[in-house]
């Protein structure tokens, strides 16, 4: 069955061009043109992804995340036009999956789509080869981000610093003065 990917963007070009080029690479992709459509059908079938536009006509990108998120824990993509947009989504107070910044190639989304689906897919399938095996807790001190078996943790900075210490050191038993 192909993963069923959810474009939620009010401008009928972008959403073409992204469902054309998601269905090229074997998605099967569903389009709503506003954040209340996008909620509702989401409620109605959980897709695998969503890709998420900030600025839609009805309710705020940002908005319709912390709504989804109420009910579905489905992976969110944001797409962003402007540069405060991203601080935010950057800042990760939201605990988005990952962002792209418009304008952008529609390849590179759908690259970062199925590396997505990669992290957070259940068990392989008998017929596809053997994954890599997921390790409970995945620290990127790039993004200063610690996922927890592909979710992201939403961390303070003093928890990030904690948790990357308790993780580097599988097993051991850490005393208070270690
Ligand atoms: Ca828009």
């Amino acid at each position: 069955m192909k993963p069923r990917i959810l474009i939620v963007e009010d401008e009928p070009g972008i959403a073409d061009t992204l469902q054309y080029a998601l269905r090229t690479d074997g998605f099967e992709p569903a389009w709503c043109a506003t954040g209340e459509a996008a909620i509702a059908a989401v409620r109605a079938e959980p897709p695998a992804l969503v890709i998420l536009d900030v600025g839609l006509p009805d309710l705020s990108g940002f908005e319709v995340f912390r709504r989804l998120r109420e009910t579905a824990d489905v992976p969110v993509v944001f797409l962003t036009a402007r540069s405060d947009e991203i601080d935010r989504v950057v800042g990760l107070e939201l605990g988005a999956d990952d962002y792209i910044a418009k304008p952008f190639s529609p390849r590179e989304l759908v690259a970062r789509v199925r590396s997505i689906l990669r992290r957070s897919a259940r068990p392989a399938a008998s017929d596809a080869p053997p994954a890599a095996p997921l390790r409970p807790l995945q620290v990127d001190d790039g993004r200063r981000q610690i996922r927890f078996y592909g979710r992201l943790l939403e961390l303070s900075r003093y928890e990030y610093g904690l948790l990357k210490t308790l993780a580097a050191r599988p097993g051991h038993v850490f005393t208070r003065d270690a």
